[in-house]
């Protein structure tokens, strides 16, 4: 079933990407494996998945060991600052700066391992309540604020999009993050680049990828529905 569920995610990003004019090379599919045993990793790395999506630094760690190393593990989730050093060696990207006191906490973290972590800034857009994220006004000053930091780098901003049937709602979300990026990008902050869009899941990956995402995050939509209970 992830085999043909993979090929079907590929299929739409590469449909999306035909009718923007965009080149898929420049879409990263990130599988996110959330709360799914180690078997069905491993039956996406055959298929050749090599970027995973977790939104728990324990559950990182607790795959690692079992999985091959040429993974890349992308931290996606709303992170404490206590369990940065679950996952700083073990990340490639941290998807999900949202304050100053946890972009200093990773940048702590990275100088003890010698190392700088690439991260993504993690914008409300749609300003909910309920959602983790800088707004999207605070997001230069926030950025110029953290770009001094040097064990990390700020490549991009991600966003997570309101829960929806229809996504096309959710358009003007990712058009605006696409803007904020360019805008970013164009002030030409030290240490900082505006490579990296990570926007889109199961619901919208394909209206994100029609907006500009470099990487959408699809957990649903490759390993099926997520089981809390258990
Ligand atoms: C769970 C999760 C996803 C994937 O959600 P699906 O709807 O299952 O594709 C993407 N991004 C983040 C931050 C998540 O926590």
């Amino acid at each position: 079933m992830i085999k043909e569920n993979l090929q079907e995610v590929e299929q739409r990003i590469l449909a999306a990407c035909q009718r923007a004019g965009r080149d898929p090379g420049c879409v990263t599919l990130v599988a996110v494996s959330k709360t799914k045993p180690v078997e069905m990793l491993q039956e996406a790395y055959a298929e050749g998945i090599r970027e995973f999506g977790e939104n728990k630094p324990q559950e990182i760690r607790e795959k690692y060991p079992s999985l091959p190393k040429d993974i890349h593990w992308h931290m996606i989730g709303h992170l404490q600052r206590n369990k940065i050093k679950y996952i700083i060696d073990k990340a490639c990207m941290i998807h999900s700066v949202d304050s100053s006191r946890l972009a200093q906490a990773i940048d702590e973290e990275a100088r003890k391992h010698n190392l700088v972590m690439p991260v993504l800034v993690e914008v409300n857009m749609a300003k909910e309540e309920s959602k983790f994220g800088i707004m999207p006004e605070e997001a230069e000053d926030f950025i110029r604020e953290i770009s001094s930091l040097s064990n990390i780098r700020v490549e991009g901003l991600m966003t997570i999009a309101p829960f929806t049937d229809h996504p096309e709602e959710n358009r003007v979300h990712f058009r605006n993050l696409k803007k904020l990026s360019v805008d970013i990008g164009a002030k030409n902050i030290d240490n900082v680049n505006m490579r990296h869009l990570s926007m889109g899941m199961t619901g919208d990956f394909e209206v994100a990828v029609e907006e500009g995402a470099t990487m959408v995050r699809v957990g649903t939509g490759i390993f099926g529905a997520r089981d809390y209970t258990v």
